[in-house]
């Protein structure tokens, strides 16, 4: 368990008033289904089927406190799936792909709507997303996309001239980018919290600082904790990146830590430069940049692709203060001269896992064991949809949910160990000097510009060159 909390954490917690965590298992239980993990995915799945079934008997343990891991940490973006269609479209067809474009357009504007109905204050802001280019090799890096919605028939991106972008941003340095009106920025503690909240009133019992300990993939399958065990008729895994800490998972994910900093409070300013909507920004890096205000008028910057765990070890490795905070306060300072006598308040950092694909995947490890993770980076909005993937995996619904490639494993490996560990490095450092030249005006040289483009897609897809 992390005992530093994050900016958003110790909001979310303060505006709870100190809630006590839930009371750890003790001894053995049984329930219908038990869930591991208290992110979004695995509160979403457990709200989804007590909606669907709503007498079922539901245990989720969690190792920390709900939120604890990536759902409370992350930059708040609550995307859709756009940026990621060409892949989503080759993976299921043309036909699956826009379900699941729409599906995961609609997921935002849910999350927005049970907000408000089961009285969730996680500052849900329907702002849009600004994908930009922060320089000129940027520039385009969403033409390929953008031609496959129009193929499609997807009016899911606007342009924008370059001067609209700079308006909206308040900032000259994206030089040019498009607009995604159907995302949306939240408090994502607030949101996770929250979530923990409305599954606790639909009668799911939670237990905190319970992690489990062991699996039995027995017929009924158990999940074990240093103190009790929980028997289950289905066992859904939702336990994020620290899935690729299981042998089954180790070469379908590349844990990742990401970073972000915020700054101190200063809405006057931000209302001075016209940066006052929630308006969700990022640039087209590989190691992307990007960033939103918050209600109590402060910046956000998030930075991906920091360090990597080696053979899917996760543990605490991702918690804490950020390790890189001048890389990730660099392109603040770049965009916002006119902030430069604005502090940094506080920086922390958390776990992503990266898939081969970009996509998270789900699946059966059993017949009764369930599984879902992977999002690479963008969860906020797709946990909505990867909770509805759980609960019809876990009831065995043959329905759209049940039945989406998404939900047919994982989609490709990564090399073994120590390859993986030493190649994601090289990778990295790669991407890292050939994105310096190109912010420098200048062109990186054949060998980092073949191992760039080695790197699988993260938020957006790689500029084809
Ligand atoms: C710094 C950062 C910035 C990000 N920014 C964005 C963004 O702006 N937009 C976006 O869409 N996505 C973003 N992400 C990704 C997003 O946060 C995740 O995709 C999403 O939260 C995944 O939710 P989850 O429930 O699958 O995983 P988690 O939220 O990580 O939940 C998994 C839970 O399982 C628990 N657990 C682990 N092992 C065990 C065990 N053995 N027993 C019991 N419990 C266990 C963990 O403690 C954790 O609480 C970001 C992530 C990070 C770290």
């Amino acid at each position: 368990m992390t005992t530093h909390r994050g900016f958003w954490l110790k909001e979310a917690l303060a505006a709870e008033g100190g809630l006590a965590p839930a009371a750890p298992l003790q001894g053995d239980s049984r329930a219908d289904i038990c869930i591991v993990g208290g992110g979004f995915t695995g509160l979403w799945t457990a709200i989804h089927l007590k909606t669907l079934r709503p007498s079922l008997d539901i245990v989720l343990i969690e190792r920390d406190i709900c939120g604890g891991g990536a759902s409370g940490r992350n930059g708040g973006f609550a995307m859709t799936w756009a940026s990621k269609l060409s892949t989503i479209v080759k993976i299921c067809g043309a036909q699956e792909g826009l379900r699941l474009l729409r599906a995961s357009q609609d997921a935002v504007r849910t999350i927005g709507v049970f907000c408000r109905d089961n009285g969730i204050d996680a500052h849900y802001r329907p702002d849009g997303w600004l994908w930009t280019a922060a320089d000129k090799s940027q520039d385009d890096a969403w033409a390929d996309i953008v031609e496959i919605h129009e193929k499609l028939g997807s009016d899911a991106f606007q342009a924008l001239t370059p001067e609209e972008v700079q308006r909206r941003a308040a900032s000259k340095g994206h030089i040019s980018g498009i607009f995604e009106p159907a995302v949306a920025t939240v408090q994502p503690a607030r949101l996770a919290r929250g979530l923990r909240k409305a599954a606790l009133a639909r009668g799911v019992i939670i237990h905190e600082n319970t992690p489990m300990t062991g699996l039995d993939k027995g017929s009924p399958p158990r999940v074990h904790t240093a103190n009790g065990s929980v028997t289950a008729g289905k066992i859904v895994l939702s336990i994020g990146t620290w899935a690729a800490e299981m042998t089954e998972f180790r070469r379908t994910m590349v844990p990742v830590s990401a970073d972000m900093v915020v700054t101190a409070p200063m809405p006057e300013r931000l209302r001075e430069i016209g940066l006052t909507t929630g308006v969700a920004i990022s640039d087209s890096s590989m190691l992307v940049s990007y960033y939103r205000t918050t209600l109590d008028g402060r910046i956000v910057f998030g930075k991906g692709g920091g360090k990597f765990g080696f053979a899917g070890q996760v543990g605490t490795k991702f918690d804490g203060p950020s390790q890189r905070p001048g890389d990730v306060e660099t392109m603040f300072r770049r965009w916002y001269p006119a902030l430069s006598e604005i502090p940094i308040a506080e920086t922390w950092r958390g776990p992503v896992e990266r898939t081969s694909t970009g996509l998270p995947f789900f699946g059966r490890l059993s017949d009764n064991i369930v599984y879902g993770h992977g999002y690479t980076g963008n969860g906020v909005g797709p946990c909505y949809l990867g909770g509805r993937i759980l609960a019809s995996l876990a009831l065995g619904l043959d329905d759209e949910w049940g039945a989406t490639p998404l939900a047919k494993g994982p989609q490709g490996h990564f090399p073994p160990e120590p390859f993986r560990y030493v190649g994601a490095y090289m990778v990295r450092g790669a991407i890292k000097r050939k994105e310096a030249k190109e912010a420098a005006g200048g062109k990186a040289g054949p060998i980092d510009s073949y191992l760039a483009g080695l790197a699988p897609a993260g938020l957006t897809p790689l500029k084809k060159k």
